[in-house]
């Protein structure tokens, strides 16, 4: 038995009476539906969180080591990451120097 959607030539699921396949079951939607959004949640790109302090910027990149082990994300991917990730390491050191200098020069 096929079901009775319009134009779904989906074998219907048994025992049910109009017959509708598991994607038209009016029971099935809830379902459906979540797996959708776990399918969508799964299938997005690798989520590397974004470093805003030094101290992010461990995690971040054990997060970028995870992700190219696990092949969420070329090594050439990495390899931008952590540049990013340094450049931000040099802007920070650069602003604490300037912040030490310019507490150093306030004391005069
Ligand atoms: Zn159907």
């Amino acid at each position: 038995m096929n079901c009775s959607h319009d134009n779904c030539k989906a074998y219907a699921l048994k025992g049910n009476d109009p017959p509708f396949c598991f994607l038209h079951h009016p029971d099935k939607r809830e379902a459906i539906t979540a797996m959708r959004i776990k399918g969508g949640k799964n299938s997005r790109r690798a989520s590397i969180p974004l470093p805003q302090t030094l101290q992010d910027v461990e995690r971040t990149l054990a997060e970028i080591t995870r992700a190219v082990l696990e092949g969420r994300i070329s090594a050439k991917a990495s390899e931008v990451c952590l540049r990013c990730c340094e450049a931000l390491i040099r802007i920070r050191e650069d602003q604490e120097l300037a912040n030490r200098i310019s507490a150093i020069e306030e004391k005069k």
